[in-house]
């Protein structure tokens, strides 16, 4: 099973499949493309192959995919919103691909935000903050309700309004490698669109450029690194 195949295979109305195995349809990502037009000769293209499906566009040349197994990235996110999804059914892709993922891989350990505890042990513990019994409530609705032992909240804000997320983690409270958070979208809110956040973007992204200058000058000498620091753009 295809998580975002199968969302999208649902948005698209289950176009018919050639015997290339590709569903054809008017291209949904087009007039976001810039200057390009709606399709309207079927030139959208959605192939499942293994656990990859690809998403490919013959007008504007638009081209994506995803891999069970692995995380929703930028663009899956834009096509699976073209395509009507909502943010909040976005999410809960997102959220159900990373339980997916979750396994007990050990990595780098890294620092969550305070006060995580599971919903579980908040709702043990007797907590009546109506944040948490609201989410609470919400989650008991779902079509497939998650453990609660493996959902985590906390009550503290930190400047992001992170009580009105919920986080999943990779790994455990007592060795979390990752984490990725989803909102409680209030909708009378204006503004609040925001699409999640994980642990992954609090990562500095150095270009290979980078890496390679830190490494030469890290083993440079002290005479090196001296011309080094001469020759630096100023
Ligand atoms: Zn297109």
């Amino acid at each position: 099973m295809n998580l975002v195949y199968d969302a999208l295979m649902t948005a698209l109305g289950h176009p018919r499949r050639s015997p290339s195995g590709w569903h054809s349809f008017n291209a949904i990502c087009c007039p976001h493309q810039g200057a390009h037009r709606p399709d309207t000769k079927k030139r959208g293209g959605l192939k499942l192959d293994g656990p990859t499906v690809i998403y490919h566009c013959h007008n504007c040349s638009f081209r994506t995919g995803w891999s069970v197994g692995s995380f929703l990235g930028g663009k899956v996110k834009d096509l699976l919103s073209w395509a009507g999804l909502t943010d909040e059914q976005i999410n809960k892709l997102n959220f159900a691909a990373w339980s997916a993922v979750k396994q007990d891989e050990k990595g780098i350990r890294i620092i969550v935000p305070d006060g995580l505890k599971s919903i579980h042990d908040w709702l043990t513990d007797g907590s009546t903050d109506v944040r948490l019994l609201k989410i609470a409530d919400s989650i008991a609705t779902w079509d497939e309700v998650p453990d609660l032992r493996e959902v985590y909240w906390t009550p503290d804000d930190a400047g992001q309004l992170l009580g009105s997320y919920i986080f999943l983690l990779k790994g455990d409270l007592s060795w979390p490698t990752g984490y990725v958070a989803m909102p409680f979208l209030d909708r009378s809110l204006p503004g609040r669109t925001h699409l999640g956040i994980d642990s992954e973007n609090n990562e500095p992204v150095h270009t290979e450029e980078e890496l390679e200058e830190l490494r030469t000058y890290v083993f440079a000498s002290e005479e090196e690194r001296a011309a080094l620091d001469a020759s630096r753009p100023t």
